[in-house]
């Protein structure tokens, strides 16, 4: 557990808590899917997925390989893929991943393998655009839709779906319930046509904040597991998931005139101490945090972290705070201390979850 130093920290308990939070938001027969693309929000697909599999109803994630590594790892639960290619649909069928299929291309060349595999009711997604205009297929398609799988004994479709484009956005009301609308619409004309129900879902984390009305069968769950709501009064009612920390390498003392790192973008006017911590650009830690504009912890204070960020390190001021070589230095062990680093590097918790590199070890406390 030792051999590596800088680690994201993931709370177990925490998780299930803001599982139970959105459950709390939806009524008791609404289905939970858990996104866990992107290595799990960079939390760790596998290790989320086995903690969590008997807790929810579906997974989902972006790539085919995702979903391989997941089936590889013994995840039973189904998994949805959301952006199959079709060079993977054969390798996707053998890992019993179930496909999203958003355009006539694809659906054309899943029936072709289905047929010539002779598959039987093998669940597949229809993706519906209704305003994100990213993948899915248009209103006017359904018809030829429906022409397509009516008769196909091969495929099955186990949901319906499309996705949200501003579901954070309040101020964009009246276009999300459009498309919510709009959807609504869609799978009434499906619901004619089909012998029997597919599922229906349209809802991320902030769709069931801001639309719970519209959970229709199953709510997609990303973000808001791993802590982060749609504003500041939402992620206080979650729990922090990850932390993120690291030691203290080398501990330097400067003297005046002397710079600091790369470029030598910083010039020391006085005496003074410097650590420097084993984390850098290549892990997540953007080079807009240098040259003082973000800080990290030391035992209870703040260090700025001075000049350039280098691509496996950065260094800190600890001038004023008592320390020692392999202390515990903290980069963010609350939600506020990542939004304020993704303000800093001028993006999104998203993007900062998903950043880290993977040789950052990823531990599952619980
Ligand atoms: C990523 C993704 C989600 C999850 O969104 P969150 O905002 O993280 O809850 C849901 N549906 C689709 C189609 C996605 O791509």
């Amino acid at each position: 557990m030792n051999n590596h130093v800088t680690f994201l920290e993931i709370d177990g308990k925490s998780l299930k808590y803001n599982l139970d939070y959105f459950k709390n938001k939806i009524e008791n027969d609404t289905k939970i899917l858990l996104v866990v693309k992107a290595f799990g929000y960079g939390c760790d697909a596998i290790k989320i997925a086995k903690y969590l599999e008997n807790d929810i109803d579906y997974f989902a994630v972006a790539y085919t390989d995702e979903g391989i590594t997941l089936r590889k790892a013994g995840i039973k639960k189904p998994i949805l893929v959301f952006h199959p290619q079709i060079p993977n649909l054969y390798l996707l069928i053998a890992h019993q991943l179930e496909p999203t299929l958003y355009s006539f291309k694809i659906l054309n060349a899943f029936l072709e393998i289905a047929d010539s595999k002779l598959l039987l009711n093998y669940p597949i997604h229809i993706k519906l655009n209704t305003g994100l205009n990213r993948i899915g297929f248009s209103h006017n398609d359904v018809p030829m839709i429906l022409s397509n799988l009516t008769a196909n004994s091969h495929v099955k479709i186990a949901s319906l779906f499309s996705h949200l484009a501003a579901s954070e956005d309040l101020e964009e009301k009246e276009f999300t319930t459009n498309q919510i609308n709009n959807f609504a619409v869609i799978v009434k004309q499906f619901y004619k046509h089909l012998t029997y129900r597919p599922l229906v879902h349209i809802l991320n984390t902030s769709g069931v904040v801001n639309y719970p009305q519209a959970q229709f069968d199953m709510v997609r769950l990303g973000i808001g597991l791993y802590g982060f709501g749609n504003d500041k009064k939402e992620t206080n009612q979650l729990k922090n998931v990850v932390s993120l920390k690291s030691i203290i390498s080398q501990i330097h003392t400067i003297q005046p005139g002397e710079s600091i790192g790369y470029n030598r973008a910083f010039t020391s006017n006085k005496l003074m101490r410097t650590a420097t911590v084993p984390i850098g650009h290549a892990d997540g830690i953007s080079r807009k945090l240098g040259n003082t504009n973000h800080t990290v912890m030391v035992n209870g204070k703040k260090a700025p972290i001075i000049g350039n960020v280098c691509m496996d390190m950065i260094m800190i001021d600890v001038t004023n705070i008592d320390c020692n070589e392999t202390d515990e230095v903290i980069i963010f062990n609350s939600q506020e201390m990542l939004l304020e680093m993704a303000t800093k590097a001028e993006t999104i918790s998203y993007e900062i979850l998903t950043g880290f590199s993977n040789r950052i070890k990823r531990l599952l406390k619980y």
